[in-house]
């Protein structure tokens, strides 16, 4: 147990630094590679361990099934981030990349692998801007296994407008269902 030993990556074993941008967990750390396959929006992950991680990149995969094969979007609004919305399953995701940027046939949402989720699961939305002129809108989520809260930031306020009147829209129906 030397005094310079360094920290290694849980899943793949590469060496990490003190400055690991990687996510952390109860009983060991991740490179920023390996954190890749986690979704971005688990932001707890230090309570969690390691075994849930593994667990999550299995939900994951069922999350990018779902996305080819159970959700077919009908509209989409904003630009960057862009919300997918398949009306009719009462499902969305949102993208940080443009509409209609897809990877050869490969739509945009399934490429970043998005979380999915219901209208139900939406909770509350909120926007804000800091002194240094960058807005952040976050989208708060209930009832899902990792995600709590969606956050996206950009120096224009306007590439959200669209997207908060369509949250509008998407928390009157989960009203509805009620
Ligand atoms: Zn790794």
């Amino acid at each position: 147990m030397g005094l310079f030993k360094k920290k290694r990556c849980a899943f793949c074993d590469k060496k990490i630094g003190a400055f690991n941008k990687g996510k952390r967990f109860t009983d060991g750390e991740l490179c920023s590679d390996c954190s890749g396959e986690l979704s971005s929006n688990w932001h707890d992950t230090v309570k969690y361990s390691l075994s849930d991680a593994i667990k999550h990149i299995n939900e994951r995969k069922n999350n990018i099934e779902k996305l080819k094969n159970e959700f077919n979007p009908d509209s989409y609004f904003g630009f960057r981030p862009t919300l997918f919305v398949d009306t009719e399953r009462k499902l969305f995701c949102i993208t940080l990349g443009g509409a209609r940027e897809s990877y050869g046939d490969v739509p945009r949402y399934v490429n970043e692998n998005c979380d999915l989720f219901s209208f139900s699961q939406l909770e509350d939305t909120m926007i804000s801007s800091s002194d240094n002129g960058i807005h952040t809108l976050t989208v708060f989520i209930r009832n899902h296994p990792w995600a709590t809260k969606l956050v996206f930031r950009d120096r224009i306020a306007s590439n959200y407008e669209d997207m908060l009147v369509v949250d509008a829209e998407l928390r009157r129906i989960s009203y509805t269902e009620k």
